[in-house]
């Protein structure tokens, strides 16, 4: 089969990432996470102290920032190793701002479009169906109820020992959810040709059962 773009696009802890991953490594693709990109302007801007309003400075830190990926999904920032600190609610409410900035999507959006030039990439985010990848070959837009999401959340957060209210996830949630739908530039919504999976009652595997299906009929 050639080599194609997929765009999976969504609303927070939808299951985006997860998905992507294992895609990914079931067809040999590269998954990129362009949250986590835009999680990384975030955590810098807070390491130089902006403040998340001085949408000037934080455009402007943007080129000196390298953003590298390994093969296990780790993630980089000027060699630092930040994937757990990127994770952190804190940085989670912070990113939303952040990526209301058009200078600073404009920025992310310019390099996720260079990378996947070569095909054979898995992209996550808000706006890849829409914006980064019109012409991706196949787009998903993955839904999930907020109630599902915070559930799944509050789990990985058990997982990993942090505590945190199961009420702070789910008004976070619907926090973020608010945020990206109605931001004006490249707000979360579903691009026309999209196919929409809510992932509220599907397991893991059947949503990647389900989109391996979908490949197979891409034309
Ligand atoms: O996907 P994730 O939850 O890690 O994304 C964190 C935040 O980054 C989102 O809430 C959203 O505000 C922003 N984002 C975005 N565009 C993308 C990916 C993420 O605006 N393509």
């Amino acid at each position: 089969m050639k080599k194609m773009n997929i765009a999976i696009d969504g609303p927070s802890a939808a299951g985006k990432s997860t998905i992507a991953k294992l895609l990914a490594k079931q067809l040999k693709y590269v998954h990129l996470d362009t949250g986590a990109m835009y999680r990384c302007v975030a955590l810098a801007s807070k390491h130089h102290h902006l403040s998340v309003e001085d949408e000037e400075q934080i455009v402007s830190m943007i080129d000196k920032l390298e953003i590298v990926f390994d093969d296990l999904g780790n993630v980089f920032m000027n060699g630092q190793d930040v994937t757990k600190d990127i994770r952190e609610n804190e940085i989670s409410m912070l990113t939303s701002k952040v990526s209301t900035y058009p200078k600073v999507r404009e920025k992310l959006v310019q390099r996720q479009q260079e990378m996947a030039k070569a095909k054979g990439y898995i992209l996550d985010g808000r706006d890849i169906g829409t914006v980064v990848l019109p012409d991706a070959e196949l787009k998903i837009y993955m839904i999930a109820s907020v109630e599902a999401r915070a559930k799944r959340r509050y789990q990985e957060y058990v997982e990993k020992g942090i505590d945190i209210a199961y009420d702070t996830i789910y008004k976070d949630i619907e926090e973020r959810d608010y945020q990206d739908m109605n931001r004006k530039t490249s707000p979360l919504t579903k691009a026309s040709d999209a196919v929409e999976i809510d992932t509220s009652s599907l397991n893991i595997q059947e949503v990647v059962d389900k989109i391996l299906k979908l490949l197979t009929e891409v034309k």
